[in-house]
């Protein structure tokens, strides 16, 4: 029981295969070890006594944790939890996470400091410090010297801000607040706390700090307002804080939560007819962001919010992971390289000029390998209030 998995989850498995082809790892290297069958009975071997070791480790940390396979299962295998648990294990018992791993994790929840690393970054960008493959390694940005302030509209919604977005792609979120504004309703912003969702942690084992950031940010948007999201993979923690907490205040704060496309999509209406002449003039591929697709399953919301703005244009890959996966591009970089190289081509095949993807982590991830990658708010925000 080394690994304190729900044995009835690890059984829940029947080997059929079915998920391999949906499992990125697996497609590139082929090895049964990557793919979520293998991975699984890997687990299976731990959990029944086989020591935690170098070869184990390395098998559940070249996982994306996209949660493709769980998609794909037809005996709707639980892996998202299973591998949040193996590595929550292999975090407590041994040196997966040495303190100098678990650095860039602390600065997430703290707001300030990011902001402050944020900008002594981008003078180093514009001094050329930054060598290149440092910035596309972690797929970094254009750097802002400063944060432009963001202003509640109302009350009617939270609009949930969390770290990196707000940092790098703030101009996203005061998009949000204008298409909220459009679609007849006003946005109130987090208190203190409503800074970092806890999602990388959780998918990097660091089962206390997530459970204490979630803490936070529940406190940090009080009453029974929804709680509004633009980034698939923060939107995707966010409602899973019952499971992760285990309180029912966690459960009902979970239940508020929606993705910004997936309030958007019964409200589009209210945004007002769009004459053809004032669509964008370019085909937009949409990118589905795993945790939107796999796991909190609203990509469809994305074309409904998005249709009257935009040409849309599907991808032929049936949502096969980017290769990001939060800090996965910056921990694995020859495996999420060769991951996007299948998107890239998946992207290039389409003819698209543009591609939407609601992900920061994506979006960064595409954009360091030169696609114009923008987010549906950004789209829609563009057509409505021409920015
Ligand atoms: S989560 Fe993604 S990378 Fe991991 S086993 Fe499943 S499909 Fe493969
Ligand atoms: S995880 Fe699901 S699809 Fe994959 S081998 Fe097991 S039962 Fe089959």
């Amino acid at each position: 029981m080394i690994l304190q998995l729900d044995d009835d989850d690890l059984a829940s498995c029947v080997s059929c295969g079915l998920c391999l082809p949906h499992c990125p790892t697996y497609r590139v290297t082929g090895d049964e070890s990557a793919s979520p069958r293998g991975r699984i009975a890997a687990m299976r071997q731990v959990q029944a006594g086989a020591p935690l070791d170098g070869a184990f480790t390395e098998f559940m940390d070249l996982c994306v944790q996209c949660r493709g396979c769980e998609s794909a299962c037809p005996s709707a295998v639980p892996f998202g939890r299973l591998m949040e648990g193996a590595r929550a294990t292999l975090a407590a018992e041994t040196s997966y996470r040495p303190w100098w791993r678990r650095m860039p994790f602390a600065l997430l929840g703290h707001h300030r400091l990011l902001a402050g690393a944020t900008g002594i970054g981008a003078i180093a960008q514009r001094l050329h410090l930054v060598p290149r493959s440092v910035t596309r390694r972690l797929g970094l940005p254009k750097l802002p010297f400063r944060q432009e302030p963001l202003a509640a509209t109302g009350t009617d919604v939270w609009l949930f801000t969390g770290c990196v977005m707000d940092t790098w792609q703030r101009s996203t979120h005061a998009a949000a607040l204008r298409v909220i504004e459009a679609a007849g309703a006003g946005a109130s912003l987090p208190g203190p706390g409503g800074d970092c969702c806890g999602a990388l942690h959780l998918h990097a084992g660091l089962l206390d700090d997530a459970r204490h950031l979630a803490e936070r940010v529940m406190a940090s948007m009080p009453g029974d307002a929804p709680i509004v999201v633009d980034s698939a993979g923060c939107g995707a923690a966010l409602k899973d804080y019952g499971h992760l907490l285990g309180t029912p205040e966690a459960a009902r704060f979970a239940a508020r939560v929606q993705d910004i496309h997936e309030w958007l999509a019964p409200r589009v209406a209210e945004l007002g007819w769009v004459p053809a002449e004032a669509r964008l003039p370019r085909d937009v591929a949409v990118h589905d962001p795993c945790h939107l697709r796999h796991v909190q399953k609203v990509h469809q919301h994305v074309r409904t919010a998005l249709s009257p703005f935009v040409n849309i244009i599907e991808l032929d890959d049936e949502g096969l992971c980017c290769g990001a996966g939060g800090a996965y591009s910056a921990l694995h970089p020859e495996m999420a390289g060769e991951i996007r190289a299948r998107k890239l081509e998946a992207i290039a095949r389409s003819g698209a000029h543009v591609v939407a993807s609601a992900n920061p982590g994506c979006s960064l991830f595409l954009a360091a390998a030169g696609v114009d990658v923008r987010h549906p708010i950004d789209l829609i925000d563009e057509v409505l209030h021409g920015r």
